[in-house]
C-alpha cells in the first residue's frame, strides 16, 4: 500500500498560507501519496572476500567472485594479502571489462588492510554478474592469496 503524503495526508490539496482557498499539495504535487518510497535505494555495506591458491609460477591463474543476492555491489575498496608475490588483472566479468592492460603487480595496484586502495571512481558490479581475477605467481613457490572488495549492496530504485 502507497505511503500517504506527510503535508496533505492523501487530501491532494492544502490551504493557501491566507487560508482563504486551496492549492495543489506542492510536496506531493497533487498525487496525494508519498513518492519518496518509490525511489528508495538502500545500501548495506558488504565484502566480497577471494581467496586463491596460486601455485609456483602459474600464470593466469583464474578466480570468479560471483556478485549475488540479486543486487549490485558498488566496490570502494580493494585490498590484498599474500603468502608470497603475484601480479593480478581484475576484470568485471559481466562487462568482460579489464581494470588494467596488463597485469599489476601486488605492491602496485592493491592496496591492503593498513592502506586500502581506494577506487576513486567507484565501480558498480552489476548483480548476478562477476569479479574476475587472473593471477601469476611471481615468487616461484605454492602460495595463497586474498583479495577483499570492500564496498556496499545497492538495491536499485524499481
Ligand atoms: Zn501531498
Amino acid at each position: 500500500m502507497q505511503k500517504l503524503c506527510d503535508l496533505c495526508h492523501g487530501g491532494k490539496a492544502i490551504a493557501t498560507p491566507d487560508n482563504k482557498a486551496w492549492q495543489k499539495c506542492p510536496l506531493c504535487g497533487g498525487s496525494g501519496e508519498d513518492s519518496a518510497l518509490d525511489q528508495y535505494t538502500y545500501v548495506i555495506p558488504f565484502v566480497y572476500g577471494a581467496n586463491a591458491y596460486i601455485p609456483a609460477n602459474q600464470q593466469n591463474a583464474p578466480l570468479s567472485v560471483q556478485i549475488g543476492m540479486g543486487l549490485d555491489f558498488e566496490c570502494y575498496f580493494w585490498n590484498v594479502q599474500a603468502s608470497g608475490v603475484f601480479s593480478a588483472t581484475v576484470s568485471d566479468g559481466g562487462r568482460q571489462y579489464a581494470f588494467s592492460n596488463a597485469p599489476v603487480h601486488q605492491n602496485c595496484g592493491f592496496g591492503d588492510a593498513q592502506n586500502p586502495a581506494l577506487m576513486v571512481l567507484r565501480h558498480i558490479f552489476r548483480k548476478n554478474s562477476s569479479i574476475a581475477i587472473s593471477f601469476n605467481e611471481l615468487s616461484g613457490a605454492n602460495n595463497y592469496g586474498q583479495f577483499a572488495f570492500i564496498g556496499k549492496n545497492r538495491k536499485p530504485a524499481a
